[in-house]
């Protein structure tokens, strides 16, 4: 039997071994920790002592602490017309700054 062919029995017989009701718990909750970031779309930690989303009262979203360091000042709206089209679609004002950008907070 090949190296190969060893570690995938070995492996699918972890990844299919019976697990306590606790593991199952535990994996459950990291994963209700995860929270998308509502301009780049990417998963965060939201939870279990880190929160690195930022909650902006004006569109009721959650933004990544790139996105929301990055775009302190606005975002450019031609950068992003999707989320430019959502925030419209949810009747919030699409209104821009002095600078001509979107403010998300
Ligand atoms: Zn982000």
């Amino acid at each position: 039997m090949s190296a190969c062919k060893v570690f995938f029995t070995l492996y699918t017989k972890l990844d299919n071994r019976q697990e306590s009701g606790f593991a199952q718990t535990m994996k459950r909750n990291v994963r209700e920790k995860f929270k998308d970031c509502d301009l780049c779309e990417l998963p965060f930690h939201y939870g279990f002592g880190r929160y690195e989303l930022k909650r902006s009262e004006k569109l009721n979203m959650f933004f990544c602490d790139i996105c929301a360091g990055g775009n302190w000042d606005g975002i450019v709206p031609e950068g992003h017309e999707q989320f430019m089209k959502r925030v419209a679609e949810l009747g919030f004002d699409t209104s821009l700054n002095k600078k001509g950008w979107f403010d998300l907070y």
